[in-house]
């Protein structure tokens, strides 16, 4: 259930060659545990380079977070991060689903970046877009995350056939 068309360690993993083979020329990247720490204030190392390789390669990049709006909007600035940002794009809901006009890309060329199964690949699902997961590297506290993160788990052993 919500098995990803690819998964990965970190954001960093991503290369224009794997993005190309999956024939997806726009993301939609996630920041909380997949671009940052939760609620964190700096990219991860090799982020910034990442998407700049990415962008070269002509891939669109859109910001895609459910965070509130001034906390993303300083995080753009904050980290110099000069792309199209959508927040908060209430993941798994699709209302922002408008903001991938934006590419003029198809669905299937379209690809939500994320660390949440019920969050970020429900999103892919319920949009028809294409879906990337990247491992969680912290998990967060709180009783709410840790039962959503052990529903995860139990839903991950599904995804054995995805590379
Ligand atoms: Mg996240």
């Amino acid at each position: 259930m919500f098995n990803p068309d690819l998964r990965f360690q970190r954001f960093t993993d991503i290369t224009p060659a794997a993005l190309e083979k999956l024939g997806v020329r726009g993301l939609l990247v996630d920041i909380d545990n997949t671009i940052s720490y939760f609620k964190g204030e700096r990219l991860f190392d090799g982020v910034q380079k990442t998407l700049n390789d990415l962008s070269q390669s002509g891939v669109s990049i859109i910001i895609f977070s459910n965070g509130k709006f001034e906390r993303i909007q300083k995080f753009m600035k904050d980290n110099a991060l000069n792309y199209t940002f959508i927040a908060p794009a209430l993941k798994p809901l699709t209302f922002k689903l408008g903001a991938t006009k934006k590419l003029g890309l198809k669905k299937g060329e379209i690809a939500v970046v994320g660390d949440q199964v019920f969050t970020d690949m429900a999103f892919g699902v319920f949009c028809g877009v294409k879906k990337i997961y990247i491992e969680p590297t912290l998990l967060e506290t709180g009783r709410f995350f840790k039962f959503k993160r052990a529903m995860e788990k139990i839903i991950k052993k599904g995804w054995k056939g995805v590379k």
